[in-house]
């Protein structure tokens, strides 16, 4: 257990081990608070600019970031100290639990938590919200990717965490600036080359990345994605994204260009290509919530419960679903073909007599089992199944022989 003691003078123990650990610190559960974490940062990961934005972050806290009673950010709440007035090593933010938004995409396409592209659209405006609604304030998320977002599945509320890396405004003058550079493919091109800080950050900044997250969620692809050929950075310095041809189509499970709603599709040519080399041309934070709202307005529900784009006269998940149906028929088929082909090659059942029965004819027995074999090849049955039949025929054969008193059947 370790002690810290925060600036209004409550003390706190630590939960060992961390909850996380990564290269600036250790998160902690904190044994007195449940619903309070500690971030505490590692010797020489901080310096004395960082604890001044944490200091300002707590003097600053946004009481109103909230929906329903649920943060929408992590944001400090008090800062941590070795010792009683001690220098500042961490500080202490609400807890949040939940998937972040990366495993969405395969629960809507398992259907778990009755998850459909109405509900991702519900999560994408929540998100995009809550960057409004920073930018308000006067900060920047600057390291927006889909591992700081968590999500609760029940309600669609969402939380951005690791915000002691926010660009915040210095009362003094200035900003206090991003100390991450964030994942390829997630920030702009602008900012590469720029070292790990990479400058001031803007509301386009936040931009780039809400709309690659929000693409990611609809698409259940990101948007710059790494392949053999290119890394996700090399991508967005060359404006590739997934849908800048249109008509090129994705990896097999994507949300297609044509079932994204028109205002999607505006919003993302406006942020990866008019936005590619000039921030000022993307859409805000604000805008693209409003994309969002249009897009979810305009989605109907089929007789199944999944929600799609209007204008087509069928339901593509249902399209999806009968394909993907197909395709698993289609693999098992293929497998099973397979196993035919090792039934030809493995000997299941030697051709010597097996002395327990005291059959003295195993050849008509083999050819019978042959026969068997070659039936079960012609159904293509299972190796197993085809075992269970020859079993059950080769029982059957020395029941008869011993009724009759044969002695070689
Ligand atoms: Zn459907």
């Amino acid at each position: 257990m370790t002690t810290v003691h925060t600036g209004s003078g409550a003390t706190l123990t630590l939960v060992h081990p961390p909850r996380r650990e990564g290269g600036e610190g250790c998160i902690h559960e904190c044994r007195e608070h449940p619903g309070l974490l500690v971030k505490l940062f590692k010797p020489k990961a901080a310096g004395p600019e960082k604890f001044r934005k944490i200091a300002r972050m707590v003097e600053d806290a946004p009481g109103g970031l909230t929906a329903n009673g649920h943060p929408l950010c992590a944001w400090p709440l008090d800062t941590v100290a070795g010792a009683p007035n001690g220098p500042v090593a961490g500080f202490v933010m609400p807890r949040v639990d939940g998937p972040d938004i990366k495993p969405l995409w395969s629960c809507l396409i398992r259907g778990e938590h009755s998850m459909t592209q109405r509900h991702l659209h519900a999560i994408a405006i929540n998100y995009a919200w809550t960057c409004e609604k920073l930018h308000a304030r006067g900060c920047v998320v600057g390291d927006i990717h889909p591992n700081n977002v968590l999500i609760d599945h029940g309600t669609g509320d969402i939380t951005v965490i690791d915000c002691d890396s926010f660009q915040i405004p210095n009362p003094q003058g200035g900003v206090f600036g991003c100390e991450v550079l964030g994942l390829p493919g997630y920030y702009p091109p602008e900012l590469m080359g720029g070292g790990a800080s990479a400058g001031t950050r803007s509301p386009q900044t936040d931009s780039f990345g809400l709309g690659a997250v929000v693409f990611h969620l609809l698409v259940g692809q990101a948007p710059f994605g790494a392949d053999a050929n290119k890394t996700a950075e090399e991508r967005v310095a060359a404006g590739e994204w997934l849908y800048c041809g249109r008509g090129q189509g994705p990896a097999p499970g994507a949300t297609p260009w044509a079932e994204l709603d028109p205002a999607m599709r505006d919003l993302f040519v406006r942020l990866f290509d008019d936005g590619h080399g000039d921030p000022a041309a993307r859409p805000s934070a604000t805008e693209i919530r409003k994309a969002l709202q249009t897009s979810k307005g305009n989605l109907v529900e089929c007789g199944n419960g999944h929600w799609h784009v209007a204008k087509r006269p069928q339901c593509c998940w249902c399209e999806r679903e009968g394909r993907r149906k197909r395709a698993l028929a289609g693999r098992r088929f293929r497998r099973m073909t397979a196993q035919g082909g090792n039934i030809l090659r493995a000997p299941l059942i030697g051709p010597r007599p097996v002395p327990i029965l005291h059959l003295s004819a195993p050849s008509a027995v083999f050819r019978f089992l042959s026969t068997v074999g070659a039936l079960c090849l012609k159904h293509r049955l299972l190796l197993a199944q085809f075992a269970a039949i020859a079993a059950i025929a080769y029982l059957v054969l020395v029941v008869l022989a011993t009724v009759l008193g044969v002695n070689g059947v």
